[in-house]
């Protein structure tokens, strides 16, 4: 099958509404499974970056995220994926995924996005934090000279997405902040073409680069995780105020948004922290946001500490709803009653998910169909 037999490979295609079974793709990283049809870079890229300044003396300082890296001549920043080349900053990465796959948005997790859909999903190598935990470090704590990158357009995308009916594209798996300029460019392309964009983060980006960014996007989902700062700084390597900030940024902004918060026995799940990420939320978000409240599986730095047992998610849970948090949901715990939807107004299950299988029972128009209480989100 050549490049473009792929691209028209509507047979493999998947449904765009309703209940979700499909045989999607692993996600495999490195992408070979599903973006073996597009070519293997044999360079990175070179392209301008965007929001730094040349500094006096020599060099340049980054503005795309709170680490305001200062960088000198051939040299890059934090995240491995832009370069100094003669104080003009390049991003290394445009054009570049390394992972490429067709995923469920349930999977994001979005559950008040179009649920029951699809979003061609993507990363490039790289990251602005190095979390213990990270599920994917392969590639986000990888140099992109360490990944196989494949070249997809912004074209590409929205071919993709219109030869396999799938409305979005994720940015996702690793960190998009880093590969910011790919990712804006691709989502203004994709909007004039009729396709979504979302974006998958830990917030840790700065106020103008978001600010700009926004209008490009449709939804983000930020990892917020945790509510103490010494966890940002011992467990994430980051910091909590920025993002914070960011979240509350987003809210005003008025984009859609919901968060997840994984939580790792022993460091973040105590009924003190539940309680303080629960009041936070209600405060400056409002009791409507989605926290999703997500199983930990022993990885990278964190091999030693065990899988987050059941009924620590359960808690968690309970002390958000005791909390007034309208939408909270358990990941990794699939066919739990926590990961369908309700209405607030009279309990009714607006939808079901067992997995990712997705099936609206009981909405219409944005509203529960049995009592015409609101539901928060972007629905068709
Ligand atoms: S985006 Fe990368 S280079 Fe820029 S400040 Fe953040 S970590 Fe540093």
């Amino acid at each position: 099958m050549n490049r473009r037999d792929f691209l028209k490979c509507v047979g493999c295609g998947t449904a765009a509404t309703g209940v979700v079974q499909s045989p999607f793709w692993p996600q495999v990283l490195g992408g070979v499974q599903n973006a073996w049809a597009f070519d293997v870079a044999d360079k990175l890229s070179a392209v301008e970056a965007r929001h730094y300044r040349k500094l006096e003396g020599g060099g340049i300082e980054c503005g795309i995220c709170p680490r305001h890296c200062r960088v000198t001549d051939l040299e890059r920043g934090f995240c491995g994926t832009r370069e100094n080349r003669g104080d003009v900053y390049y991003t290394l990465v445009y054009n570049l995924p390394c992972s490429l796959n067709i995923d469920p948005i349930e999977k994001k997790p979005f559950f008040h996005f179009f649920p029951g859909t699809t979003a061609l999903s993507l990363a490039t190598a790289g990251c602005n934090v190095d979390c213990k935990f990270c599920q994917n470090w392969e590639i986000s704590q990888a140099r992109p000279e360490q990944t196989t990158n494949y070249e997809f357009t912004a074209q590409d995308a929205v071919e993709t997405c219109r030869a396999r009916n799938v409305p979005t594209i994720a940015y996702t798996y690793s960190e998009p902040v880093i590969f910011y300029e790919y990712m804006f460019d691709m989502a203004e392309f994709g909007h004039k073409h009729g396709i979504k964009s979302v974006m998958i983060t830990g917030g840790y980006i700065d106020e103008q680069p978001l600010r700009e960014l926004i209008p490009q996007l449709d939804a983000i989902k930020v990892d917020l995780k945790a509510i103490r700062e010494s966890y940002y700084r011992d467990v994430v390597r980051g910091e909590l105020k920025p993002v914070l900030d960011r979240l509350i940024q987003m809210r005003e902004a008025g984009i859609w948004l919901e968060i997840v918060n994984l939580v790792v026995p022993t460091l973040n799940d105590t009924d003190d922290e539940f309680t303080k990420l629960a009041r936070w939320v209600k405060t400056f978000l409002g009791v409507d946001v989605p926290v999703h409240f997500s199983r930990f599986h022993p990885q990278y730095l964190l091999t030693e500490l065990p899988i987050t047992p059941q009924k620590t998610l359960e808690r968690a849970y309970q002390i958000c709803r005791a909390e007034g948090l309208e939408y909270v949901y358990l990941g990794n715990l699939p066919a739990h009653k926590a990961e369908s939807t309700y209405c607030p107004g009279c309990g009714a299950m607006v939808i079901e998910r067992r997995g990712y299988s997705t099936r609206v029972v009981g909405l219409a128009g944005g509203k529960c169909s049995s009592c015409r209480h609101d539901i928060p989100g972007r629905f068709a």
